[in-house]
């Protein structure tokens, strides 16, 4: 038997990562990849015989109505989606899937909920996920049809048995809010014993994962109430539905796509690790076009007042504008970052000695100039008169030859700027950096805390 892993990797049987998992682990999976099974027959069994035995024509329509939509939904949100896997890492990886298996349970047998399972997850497999390991994925459809038997065990004993169950009454309303509930835990709680197991060095709080990813969940079980009952009265208010989930979909998610796109949530400026794997790309093409880079390191000056005078929020608020600031004084190709606290670094591909310098004093005087409206903790509005700060630049490879010896040269330039008065740019010079060590052994002793973040990031970036 062999099983797909990438788009044209077939692995033998043998060599299945699932095997790979801890005896525990790979126990608890199998049962629950076998109690599905058994569920998926005795479902398929009670459709094919009971008193009203078969599926009606309405529920072949709901049926392809349900997959045609979560496919479209799936095919929309797959960047996303695929993003957010990524983030999830240990913990519960959540998605807005489960309202259209949500949907399905009030209006179909629990014999047409489970290939839509099937379906939404096959698909996703292939289109979304691509290399993620098959037998994760199998045990995701495990728990989704877990979930579902004991979500239609809830609402048969609650007497919602014939479809559509969507709420009617008070009583319906509390038999399908417990069917959600009971969903939303089994899945849960399934989740969560298969990462304790797999992964023991896993901390609770990484297993339990973030309390938002469990309200994206809820958010998803609510709105497949909402399908179920527009798709039984208004079925062509699913449409405008769908245009609703999709929207939702990529604001709820924005948060953890700016962070997978390298975006500083405070300052809307490129984050530290992102700056750090698009230095050495922009002094490889330096090199390649026989080209300059320039480099500033720049840090606010006694940024600390503001935060002891106005409170922290209006330190935000500051740091804020100065990124916009920096921003409006550079081209598009040019990079700023938020490197640390209040350390912000610019970097100028193509940019000479004089420019780099031109540039800096650019944005110095802007920043000087700068007035920005700030709340503070009384609750007044106070004005800032200028955001200060002092310039390191540095020129490659003018100055240094590598990335590490390039921003030590700036950060030491900055240093100078600060000890000799600060607001004022420091350019760093070749000869400065000859008495210096190696980067690797100086830069942890020499550097201030944004800079050995900066080194860091970049010697993580270039270990293997
Ligand atoms: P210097 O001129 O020597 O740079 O003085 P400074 O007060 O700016 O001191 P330093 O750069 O060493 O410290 C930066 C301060 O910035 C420390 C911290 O209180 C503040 N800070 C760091 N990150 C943030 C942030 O995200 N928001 C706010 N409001 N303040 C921050
Ligand atoms: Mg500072």
């Amino acid at each position: 038997m062999m099983i797909l892993i990438g788009r044209s990797n077939w692995l033998p049987l043998r060599q299945w990562k699932l095997w790979s998992l801890p005896r525990t682990a790979l126990a608890y999976v199998i049962a629950i990849d076998l109690i599905a099974v058994t569920i998926t027959t005795l479902a398929v069994r009670s459709t094919l015989s009971g008193p009203n035995s078969g599926v009606r024509n309405s529920e072949w329509v709901a049926f392809a109505v349900l997959a045609v939509a979560s496919t479209l939904h799936l095919e929309c949100a797959r960047g996303i989606e695929r993003r957010r896997e990524l983030a999830a890492n240990t913990s519960p990886h959540t998605n807005l899937k489960c309202l259209w298996i949500f949907a399905a349970l009030l209006l179909l047998p629990l014999s047409l909920v489970i290939p839509l399972v099937v379906l939404s997850y096959s698909y996703s497999w292939f289109r979304v996920y691509g290399r993620t390991v098959a037998h994760r994925k199998v045990f995701s459809t495990a728990t989704y049809i877990l979930a579902s038997g004991a979500a239609a065990a809830v609402l048969r004993a609650g007497g919602q048995i014939e479809a559509p169950r969507v709420p009617t009454s008070f009583w319906s309303l509390l038999v399908v809010l417990a069917a959600a509930a009971t969903w939303w835990l089994v899945n849960y709680a399934l989740v969560v014993g298969a990462i304790l197991l797999a992964t023991p060095e896993a901390t609770a709080r990484e297993a339990l994962g973030e309390l938002s990813n469990q309200l994206v969940v809820c958010a998803g079980l609510g709105l497949g109430v909402a399908i179920a009952a527009v798709q039984t009265s208004y079925p062509w208010v699913v449409p405008v539905l769908m245009v609703t989930v999709l929207a939702l979909h990529r604001d709820l998610l924005l948060p953890q796509y700016q962070r997978a796109a390298g975006i500083d949530d405070k300052t809307g400026l490129a984050t530290s690790s992102y700056w750090a794997s698009a230095v050495p790309a922009e002094l490889a093409r330096a090199d390649t076009l026989r080209s300059t880079v320039g480099l500033l390191m720049l840090d606010l000056d006694k940024f600390k007042e503001i935060n002891d005078t106005y409170g922290h929020p209006a330190g935000d608020e500051a740091l804020r504008a100065a990124g916009e600031a920096i921003r409006a004084e550079v081209r598009n190709g040019d990079l700023v970052a938020r490197v640390g606290g209040d350390e912000l670094a610019v970097l100028l591909p193509g940019a000479v000695e004089s420019e780099v310098l031109e540039i800096a004093e650019r944005i110095r005087a802007r920043l000087t100039g700068l007035t920005v409206s700030v709340s503070t903790t009384s609750g007044r509005k106070a004005i800032l008169d200028g955001v200060p700060a002092s310039f390191g630049a540095a020129v490659y490879p003018e100055v240094a030859d590598s990335m590490d010896r390039l921003i030590l040269a700036a950060d030491d330039a900055l240093l100078t700027a600060k000890r000799s008065g600060r607001n004022q740019i420091v350019l760093a010079r070749p000869d400065q950096l000859e008495a210096r060590p190696e980067p690797d052994s100086a830069a942890a002793e020499q550097s201030g805390a944004a800079t050995e973040e900066s080194v860091a990031d970049a010697d993580q970036r270039l270990t293997p």
